[in-house]
């Protein structure tokens, strides 16, 4: 998947790539460096014969195809290096569900949410569904044992591979502690934990406000974002028939749980069973904190800032 965005990514990316190549095979001394250059040669090779748009029989300097160099590169990732795992931490309304698509765009892994997989578990009327919903709509937490167990499955499948991107999960200590276990079994661990901060004052407006495209996911907010057919009555407040889609224009809903009411139990569990999750990680220097009461850019500029590599 890497290797794939690699392999569309810009010219000027090429070029750096290229002399960051060549100064790596002058100075390939050790195993790590030789590894690399290997990496980055298939790397290479599959944006050589991409920019040409020749095609896919089309032999590079390297004797393979494009494809070849590419699936090679990453059974590469897959077999020999470590899974990128990431939790996206933070209250509702904090803007989790906002950034991890972008997060999932960047790196090329996909983004959990089990709010998500439990919601489509309840519109499917499943038997987790069915044990979920009442507690989903008051805004209590579901049993440690259903969570665990939609993450044990989900991260097994193919696009978690080469890593996956937590949103909503761990959200208790118990969870926590599963999931470790669970990475440990393979000789994995979380690899990164970026919080995104916002104060509480800030998240009734921005919970209460919100109404969501079920089908994509899409989040708009009757202040900050209103759909382009947002109508108001003559209370001021938007006339629901009016709140559609812009891509689509299929009508949009309110979560059951958006409520200030449901809100208030959704913080509680937040502070008391959520928050420490953060203590329970910092000793391994992966928590990263972001300032996200701020415009859209500022928060994304500081999430990027919080995925590099220390020493990037
Ligand atoms: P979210 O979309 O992350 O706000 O989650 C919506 C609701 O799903 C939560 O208020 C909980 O009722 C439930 N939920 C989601 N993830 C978890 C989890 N990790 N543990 C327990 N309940 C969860």
């Amino acid at each position: 998947m890497a290797a794939r965005r690699a392999a569309t990514s810009s010219r000027s990316t090429t070029v750096r790539f290229s002399s960051s190549f060549q100064q790596q095979a002058a100075a390939s001394t050790n195993h790590r460096n030789k590894a690399l250059v290997a990496t980055t040669a298939g790397l290479i090779a599959a944006v050589t014969v991409m920019q040409q748009q020749e095609s896919n029989k089309t032999q590079n300097l390297f004797g393979k195809s494009a494809k070849t160099a590419v699936k090679e590169t990453e059974e590469k990732f897959g077999t020999y290096w470590p899974r990128n795992i990431m939790i996206l931490f933070g209250p509702p309304g904090a803007g989790k569900g906002t950034h991890g698509p972008k997060i999932e765009d960047l790196l090329g892994i996909p983004a959990l949410s089990t709010g998500d997989m439990l919601r489509a578990a309840v519109s499917a009327g499943t038997e987790v569904g069915k044990k979920a919903k009442a507690v989903m709509n008051a805004g209590g937490l579901v049993s440690d044992d259903i969570v665990v167990g939609i993450i044990r499955d989900r991260i097994k499948e193919a696009d978690c591979k080469h890593g996956f991107i937590l949103d909503g999960f761990p959200r208790t200590l118990a969870q926590t502690k599963a999931l470790d276990k669970m990475l440990a079994e393979e000789g994995a661990c979380v690899t990164k934990v970026v919080e995104l901060e916002v104060p509480d004052s800030v998240l009734e407006e921005r919970i209460t406000g919100r109404w969501i495209h079920k089908a994509s996911g899409r989040s708009y907010h009757i202040k900050y974002a209103p759909p382009k057919s947002m109508k108001k009555g003559a209370d001021g407040k938007p006339i629901a028939e009016s709140m559609k889609d812009d891509a689509t224009g299929e009508a949009l809903m309110q979560r059951k749980d958006d409520t200030a009411t449901a809100l208030t139990k959704r913080l509680a569990g937040y502070h008391n069973e959520t928050v420490p999750i953060l203590k329970h990680y910092s000793p391994n220097g992966i928590v990263k904190s972001v300032n996200a009461n701020q415009g859209m850019d500022g928060v994304w500029g500081e999430i990027l800032a919080a995925l590099k590599r220390a020493s990037a």
